[in-house]
C-alpha cells in the first residue's frame, strides 16, 4: 500500500495523473456537455436565459449547438404535441452515441397544463428516454443549470470517475 501512495505522490509531484482511460473519457464528456435545443413553448426562454451572461453555462462547458450532429445532450423545453412527436425522435436519432436527454417543465415531463390536451403528448419520455427531468412551470434558468449539473454528476458516476 505505501509502494502504491508513494508512486501515486511521485506521479503526481512530477505532473501526471493515474487514471484509467474510459474515466478521463468520461470526464471530458461530463465536462463538455453540448446541448441541442430543443424549444417548444415558454420554457424555452428559461432555457435561454442560462445561456446568457448572467447565468453563462459556458463555463461549465456547455455550450449551445445548432446540430444534433455536435451535441450530446437534448434540452427538450416546453409543451411536445403530437405534431412535434416525430420531429423530436428524429432530432434524437440524428445524435451521436453517447447522448443524454434532459426533460424541462411540466409540459415536457407529463404535458402539464395540457395533460388532458388531444394534441400534447403527456411526456417526452414516451418519444426518447429522458436522464433528467426538470419539475417547475416553468422552471428557472438555475433549476435548469441545477439539472445539467446534476447530469454531469450521472456522467461521471457511472465509471466511478476519479482523478488521484
Ligand atoms: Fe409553458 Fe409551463 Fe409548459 Fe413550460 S411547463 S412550456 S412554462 S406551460
Amino acid at each position: 500500500m505505501n509502494l502504491i501512495k508513494q508512486a501515486i505522490n511521485e506521479t503526481y509531484n512530477q505532473g501526471f495523473i493515474l487514471s484509467k482511460l474510459g474515466n478521463i473519457v468520461d470526464w471530458a464528456r461530463g465536462s463538455s456537455l453540448w446541448p441541442m435545443t430543443f424549444g417548444l413553448a415558454c420554457c424555452a426562454v428559461e432555457m435561454m436565459h442560462a445561456a446568457s451572461s448572467r447565468y453563462d453555462m459556458d463555463r461549465f462547458g456547455m455550450l449551445f449547438r445548432p446540430s444534433p450532429r455536435q451535441s450530446d445532450v437534448m434540452i427538450v423545453a416546453g409543451t411536445l404535441t403530437n405534431k412535434m412527436a416525430k420531429a423530436l425522435r428524429e432530432v434524437y436519432d440524428q445524435m451521436p452515441e453517447p447522448r443524454w436527454v434532459v426533460s424541462m417543465g411540466s409540459c415536457a415531463n407529463g404535458g402539464g397544463y395540457y395533460h388532458y390536451s388531444y394534441s400534447v403528448v403527456r411526456g417526452c419520455d414516451l418519444i426518447v428516454p429522458v436522464d433528467i427531468y426538470i419539475p417547475g412551470c416553468p422552471p428557472s434558468a438555475e433549476s435548469l443549470l441545477y439539472g445539467l449539473l446534476m447530469l454531469q454528476k450521472k456522467i461521471k458516476r457511472k465509471s466511478n470517475y476519479s482523478i488521484i
